[in-house]
């Protein structure tokens, strides 16, 4: 029952130490306070903890983890729960970065906490898996360019730094993986209604094979005075800037 339960918690720990530094040290020092998800066995957390600088904290939801973690990182606040409940505001007054080697079944869900919470987000550096790295860090034109792309880089500078094989997991998952680094932009707002982006960001690529006008038919809203060009391309062809525009435009 253990070990099947365990199996949804996307546990798969990092066996080289060469990668664990590397992720620690792809943080840019945006800001001294930082927040490690899912550290499990503490391989990122020990370069982590070992600079005296940072004011480091960690959620952990499998209490086995927790355990080990206090027992070798006595100075590290660890909090046992999950990410995706955590109030962080509660927790930080201060802006904080974001590192990890992620639970990838909650994947997208954590990076649209960061996307909700951008403002206290200044930089995020993690590993997912591959094809979420390669959707985050996506270009208009790609086919792999999505929601999390759009309404991400709204707001962050993306880097795909490196691919990591599954060899140095234990146990290796079934797909490659890749960290990434976000850096918040100066964008402090959208210039358009940005509830509204978000919903038309996610009508689009909700039906992504429709041109701009049939997706956002549902919406009911007057789109006359929105550019034409914009309405006949699919959402996978629009820039961040071309979404503004239709936001601005929809009555
Ligand atoms: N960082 C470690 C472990 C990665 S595996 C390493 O690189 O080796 C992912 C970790 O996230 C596991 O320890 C798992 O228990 C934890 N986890 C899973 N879901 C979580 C959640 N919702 N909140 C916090 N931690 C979670």
């Amino acid at each position: 029952m253990e070990v099947r339960a365990k199996k949804f918690l996307g546990q798969h720990f990092l066996k080289d130490e060469n990668i664990a530094r590397q992720i620690a040290e792809s943080l840019t020092g945006r800001t001294s306070h930082v927040l490690e998800i899912g550290p499990g066995m503490g391989v990122l957390t020990k370069y982590l903890h070992a600079n005296e600088l940072l004011d480091f904290h960690a959620i952990e939801i499998d209490s086995e983890s927790v355990v080990y973690l206090h027992d070798h990182y006595p100075k590290l606040h660890v909090i046992e729960g999950d990410f995706l409940a955590l109030n962080l505001s509660e927790l930080f007054t201060q802006p904080f970065a974001v590192i990890g080697n992620f639970p990838y079944n909650i994947s997208s869900q954590i990076l649209f906490k960061v996307f909700d919470n951008r403002n206290q987000i200044p930089e995020v550096v993690g590993m997912f898996q591959k094809e979420v790295a390669e959707r985050v860090a996506a270009k208009p034109g790609s086919k792999t360019y999505g929601i999390l792309s759009v309404l991400l880089s709204a707001f962050y500078d993306i880097e795909y730094l490196f691919t990591v094989h599954e060899h140095v997991f234990n146990p290796p998952p079934k797909v490659k993986s890749a960290v990434i680094r976000l850096r918040r932009n100066d964008v402090d707002r959208l210039e358009c209604d940005e509830a509204l982006f978000t919903k038309v960001v996610k009508i689009g690529f909700n039906q992504r094979r429709k041109t701009l006008r049939n997706a956002l038919k549902q919406l009911g809203m007057n789109m006359d005075e929105v550019p034409a060009d914009l309405l006949a391309k699919r959402a996978e062809q629009l820039s961040v800037a071309d979404f503004v525009t239709i936001t601005q435009k929809v009555k």
